[in-house]
């Protein structure tokens, strides 16, 4: 009877640790393999038989042997529980993932929790290293960060130019403003709108108007650093604010865009666009008791701008 029930027991245990989703593998002392599941054989390749009393390192290279030793120590000497989890480190074993080949991942995400094995004397003579395949939970949360990553990016550009849109511009302004009362070195911003517009909506269309706005924002990208701050204000104005630059260097850098504007033409269908802007311009002044009113300043250039005859650039005074 007590046979049958050891064998039992043992067909029990067998078919538990073959059956079960995740990596059993017990160690001595030395990492020698002492138990080696089913799970361990299918992703490995390697049949417990083989793999047995030989030590772990010799068959796993990517495993950084002291750090894992480092790791095991307190569950032999404290006898107490170890955990890794994937966002520490992806894996312990490189397994490959039965995946579609569309999924992230590349490998196997792992969660590790390493236990102690009391012998009956009391003595932790073995680990059990338990090994729990996470891919699926990690390969979404690496989906979420991009998507998080996508949307944040949409929500602060321009669907029509790729430059920032106006509420993300006047949120960078709005800081720059309140770093400008602490800077030796002051910046400029820049408001600019296309000469008579609605006339090129008119005779063009509105599609060629579209691209209109596309070939001045991409001018715009070509003439300005990585630091300068596009944004497109509103339907055909754009705004650039310029840190530490000085309005003479900016007066210089917006006469380049307009020549090169007055010169440029957008092909829409068979017609050959040309277009003019105007811009304003105004350096930061100690006395702007806020964000708005230095916008206003440059504004009101770009009015004067207009008001005298456009295709100009004027500095505020
Ligand atoms: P001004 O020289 O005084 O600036 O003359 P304007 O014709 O450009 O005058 P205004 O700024 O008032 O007109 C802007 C026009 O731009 C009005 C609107 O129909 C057009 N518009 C606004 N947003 C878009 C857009 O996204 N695409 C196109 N094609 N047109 C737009
Ligand atoms: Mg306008
Ligand atoms: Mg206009």
């Amino acid at each position: 009877m007590a046979v049958d029930t050891t064998l039992a027991e043992m067909h029990w245990k067998h078919d538990l640790l073959g059956s079960i989703e995740v990596g059993i593998v017990v160690l001595n002392k030395n990492y020698e393999v002492q138990v080696w599941n089913q799970f361990m054989e299918n992703h490995s390749n390697i049949v417990p038989g083989f793999i047995k009393d030989k030590n772990l390192f010799e068959f796993f290279p990517e495993i950084d042997k002291n750090w894992f030793m480092r790791k095991a120590e307190p569950a032999f000497t404290l006898r107490c529980p170890v955990f890794v989890i994937w966002e520490q480190r992806p894996y312990l074993f490189k397994f490959g993932t039965n995946r579609p080949i569309s999924s992230q991942a590349e490998h196997m995400y792992q969660n590790i929790t390493i236990f102690p094995l009391a012998s009956l004397s009391g003595q932790v003579e073995q680990i059990c290293v338990l090994v729990y395949d996470v891919t699926d939970e990690a390969v979404s949360r690496a989906g979420i960060q991009t998507l998080n990553k996508e949307l944040e990016k949409v929500s602060r550009v321009d669907g029509l130019t790729g430059l920032f849109n106006r509420r993300y511009w006047e949120e960078q302004f709005e800081l720059e403003f309140k770093r400008e009362k602490r800077n030796d070195h002051p910046s400029s911003v820049v408001m600019i709108d296309i000469d008579h517009f609605k006339k090129v909506n008119d005779k063009y269309g509105h599609p060629a108007g579209d691209d209109v706005i596309r070939a001045l924002a991409e001018l715009i990208k070509k003439a300005t650093r990585e630091t300068d701050v596009c944004g497109r204000y509103g339907g055909e104005e754009f705004a650039i604010l310029l840190p530490n630059t000085p309005v003479a260097n900016v007066e210089f850098l917006t006469e380049r865009i307009r020549r090169l504007v007055e010169k440029y033409t957008v092909v829409h269908e068979e017609h050959e666009i040309s277009f003019t802007i105007s811009t304003g311009i105004a350096g930061f002044d100690r006395k702007f008791n806020d964000h708005v009113q230095w916008l206003d300043a440059a504004d009101h250039a770009l009015y004067k701008a207009k008001t005298s005859g456009r295709n100009k650039v004027v500095l505020s005074d």
